[in-house]
């Protein structure tokens, strides 16, 4: 297996609510959205010391009797043509897998699906679908056909799964989150996340104001309009509708 790891955490509570989880991070992405703070797996992947595989796969297999699952992250997963025979040792360990992924490799994420390999998808969504807003909160083109079916096949697919959006005041406001919550109307989960400014990709990102608290609550209380359940990540406040 050719794969590299750049980042293990053996064990975590609240990575994957609900399962005792280790995270492994992957290095690479096709996008570059500037306050991502993955700056080192992104920019400079090959500087970063790798963390032997069979290492991890071993250490993994000592702790499956109180882990649940094991969370892939990034980068970007779908950039690595053997990911599924990684994914294929931890599903044989009997334990749960969590892919997170930007959306833009629909037909690798389908794969897994069909094929069993994943229980939970975690997709991020940059901006409302609209080209120019897009290309700007990923950093760069971005083919939004492909980012439409990955949300279409994941809420198709009948597995666990979650929407998430970086609420960065420099590219998206509240009708921004509104416009993305509708084009995944009825779904089971969307999930704000606040931007931070520190270790972004852009050093310009450092200097932007961050959404307060109470605006945050209020992006989120919009959206619950249109998904089953939206909150602010961290907060654990579960913002009830009405509607549902
Ligand atoms: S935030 Fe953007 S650039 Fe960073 S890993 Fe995710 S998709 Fe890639």
């Amino acid at each position: 297996m050719s794969i590299r790891i750049k980042g293990f955490i053996e064990n975590s509570l609240i990575e994957w609510p609900g399962n005792i989880v280790s995270i492994i991070f992957l290095p690479h992405c096709n996008l570059r959205c500037p306050y991502c703070h993955a700056t080192h797996l992104v920019k400079n992947p090959n500087e970063l010391e790798c963390i032997p595989l069979e290492s991890v796969i071993e250490r993994i297999r000592q702790n499956k009797s109180w882990l649940d699952g094991v969370v892939i992250s990034g980068g970007e997963l779908t950039l690595h043509s053997d990911i599924d025979s990684l994914i294929s040792i931890f599903k044989e360990m009997g334990l749960r897998v969590r892919i997170d992924t930007n959306g833009t490799n629909p037909h690798i994420v389908e794969g897994f699906i069909r094929r069993g390999l994943v229980d939970c998808v975690a997709m991020d969504i940059k901006a409302p679908l609209n080209e120019e807003k897009y290309r700007k909160a990923a950093g760069g083109y971005c083919d939004l056909l492909e980012i439409e079916k990955s949300i279409r096949l994941i809420m198709e697919s009948g597995i666990e799964y979650e929407f998430r959006t970086t609420v960065c005041p420099a590219f998206l406001d509240g009708s921004d989150i509104v416009e993305i919550a509708q084009s995944i109307a009825g779904s089971s989960k969307y999930v704000l996340q606040a931007f931070r400014p520190n270790n972004c990709l852009d050093d310009t990102m450092l200097k932007v104001v961050p959404y307060s608290e109470e605006e945050m609550a209020g992006f989120a209380r919009e959206a619950q309009r249109f998904v089953k359940n939206c909150y602010v990540r961290g907060e654990e406040v579960k913002v009830l509708s009405s509607n549902w």
